[in-house]
């Protein structure tokens, strides 16, 4: 909900024309187009510098993005650092299918790890662009965003007092636990959710992968997936009930389910190492329509949320931003509005057609663990689709990569 205006003896008297709430994928890129088109901005973040640059999460980066970041002047350390994939593994009934996507597509996938990402982004944001981080902000609240004079309020780190940024906009790019998808909603947009009544176990290991490529098995006790995240560590999932304990998933029983669900003849063993994080989530997607009203638009995590399922989130994330960055320069330096009028229906277009497609593989990845014969039944037959007809094929590698035309 939009607060009332603070007191109006509140010591704050900043003033910056955007105030971007959240530095991560979406808000340092959003201020880093700002800061390159001389548009001055705030960003304000409840966390570390410290703590945002090695929060591990993402890693996977689809072309389009990475060229947009490329195109953009933010993307050197990715250019220099990020490995390629250029295909995935589908393991099941014990044996193992590769599907060559590059092979198929000549397109292929960058991994770069969400912290160097984020590193990367800081960096040229506050360092060489001179922009305005204020990091350890405590009770954000959003104010006024349906007049032209909105502000931002949050408590001071260092003084515990009260502080209130005035602005023309508010970038609302504080992922899914902010403050700023409740200011838009429910009042002025509608939440749309979807619960994939399963639970994933996100595990962090230190270890190499054995391979670099993805690996999903599609098992009856459950999916397990492999990502390699670099030359020293690889993300895991095991597919667990909703709401399970990390604390019911010890080291010996995370290696034991992995190696059963991730197991096919004729494949090396899983290397294996300590876990550096063990964190439950319980599959969700939701997206909010429109994704912006007044002088608050949200871009990210903030807006929509896509289960890790497709490796698609941070992708759309960096896409809202890249809309939004350029839509509010544009408003900013030379008046023109069209960008802003058009940002929450150019950005839904992409984010509904990824919402379709992680729905479509969460089947496949869940369906031979549901106890349901007929569910079990038919993901097989969408896995030997997908192994056997060159346009079912295409048609995955497309929504695999997100390079559709019609996006
Ligand atoms: P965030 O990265 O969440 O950034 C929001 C920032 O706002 C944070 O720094 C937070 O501290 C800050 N903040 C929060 N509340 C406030 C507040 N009130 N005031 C100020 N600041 C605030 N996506 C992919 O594309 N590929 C993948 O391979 C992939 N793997 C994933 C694996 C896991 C385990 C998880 C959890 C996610 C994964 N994702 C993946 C999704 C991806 O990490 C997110 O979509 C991405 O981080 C979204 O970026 P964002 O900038 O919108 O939000």
């Amino acid at each position: 909900m939009t607060h009332p205006s603070p007191h109006p003896e509140s010591p704050s008297r900043d003033r910056f024309p955007v105030v971007v709430i959240g530095a991560g994928p979406a808000g340092l890129t959003v201020a880093g187009l700002l800061r390159a088109a001389s548009v001055d901005c705030l960003v304000l973040e409840t966390e570390s510098r410290h703590f945002i640059e090695r929060r591990p999460r993402a890693g996977v980066l689809e072309e389009w993005a990475v060229r947009g970041l490329e195109q953009r002047g933010l993307a050197s350390g990715l250019l220099e650092r990020a490995g390629r994939q250029t295909l995935c593994e589908f393991r099941f009934d014990d044996s193992a299918h590769r599907f060559h996507y590059t092979a198929l597509t000549g397109r292929h996938h960058f991994v770069y790890p969400q912290p160097l990402l984020v590193t990367d982004l800081v960096r040229e944001y506050a360092d060489v662009r001179g922009g305005e981080i204020r990091f350890g902000v405590r009770d954000v609240a959003v104010h006024d965003t349906g007049t032209d004079r909105p502000s931002v309020s949050y408590r001071c780190p260092e003084t515990g007092r009260r502080r209130v940024v005035h602005c023309d906009f508010v970038a609302g790019c504080d992922g899914a636990r902010g403050v700023s998808r409740a200011a838009l909603a429910p009042r002025h947009a509608r939440i749309a959710r979807h619960d994939y009544g399963v639970g994933w176990l996100a595990l962090l290991a230190e270890a190499p992968a054995s391979a670099d490529h993805v690996l999903f098995g599609v098992h009856p006790d459950g999916f397990a997936g492999r990502m390699p995240r670099g030359p020293r560590t690889t993300r895991y999932y095991l597919q667990c009930p909703p709401g399970d304990s990390p604390d019911n998933w010890p080291h010996e029983r995370v290696w034991t389910q992995l190696r059963r669900r991730l197991a096919a003849a004729d494949t090396p063993p899983l290397t294996e190492g300590p876990l550096l994080e063990k964190r439950m989530l319980d599959l969700h997607d939701y997206v909010v329509e429109p994704m912006a009203s007044g002088r608050l638009f949200l871009a990210g995590d903030a807006a929509h949320l896509t289960a890790p399922i497709a490796a698609k989130g941070m992708n759309l994330a960096l896409h809202d931003a890249f809309l939004l960055g350029e839509a509010l320069a544009a408003y900013l330096t030379t008046g023109d509005e069209q960008g802003l009028t058009g940002y929450s229906r150019a950005c839904l277009r992409r984010v509904w057609d990824y919402q379709e497609f992680s729905r479509w593989l969460a089947e496949v990845y869940h369906g031979a663990a549901s106890g349901d014969p007929y569910r079990a039944g038919t993901t097989l037959a969408r896995l030997r689709r997908l192994f056997s007809s060159p346009t079912a094929a295409a048609s995955f590698a497309e929504q695999y990569l997100g390079t559709g035309d019609h996006l």
